[in-house]
């Protein structure tokens, strides 16, 4: 366990009061998470998977997006990601991809499966080779998907991410 500052500890608090808040409100499961960055916050999130019907709203995704239009880049460099529970793989890769610093969270995923929301599944199956997951997966390889990779390469205004 780390201490965090006074400071990061009320964004956790943010986070966390998020989560309760539209949980009840019937927004989706009880999570809630806010990203920062130099002490300002650039968006708050929470899960509408139930109220949306999209499977992807988690609290972090949704924090994620919206910090991204507010500030108008695809980077979060230099942020951190305050979360209600410990993102579950979706949230943890979207973290990396949007490239925050770092993420700093409360309920842990073990609290979350005892509740009924069981990431460690998903992580079991990542850790798998393709051919061994619960989801069949065909690699079906294609000399045209290849060349729109070598058009990516030759495109000269392609924007790298
Ligand atoms: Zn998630």
């Amino acid at each position: 366990m780390t201490q965090l500052t006074p400071e990061e500890s009320r964004f956790l608090a943010r986070a966390v009061a998020l989560s309760r808040k539209h949980m009840h409100q019937g927004a989706g499961g009880p999570f809630g998470a806010i990203i920062v960055r130099d002490g300002k916050v650039l968006a708050e999130g929470w899960n509408e998977v139930t109220s949306t019907n999209d499977p992807t709203a988690h609290a972090e995704i949704n924090a994620i997006r919206k910090a991204c239009r507010q500030i108008g880049d695809f980077s979060l460099s230099g942020a951190t990601l305050y979360t209600s529970c410990e993102p579950c793989p979706m949230c943890l890769a979207a973290a990396y991809w949007a490239r925050v610093d770092r993420i700093v969270y409360a309920n842990t995923r073990i609290h979350a499966a005892v509740i009924g929301f069981d990431d460690q599944h998903i992580y079991d199956e990542v850790a798998r080779e393709p051919g061994d997951r619960e989801i069949p997966m065909l690699h079906v390889p294609s000399e045209e998907a290849r060349a729109v990779f070598e058009e990516w390469l030759g495109k000269a205004d392609r924007v790298e991410y």
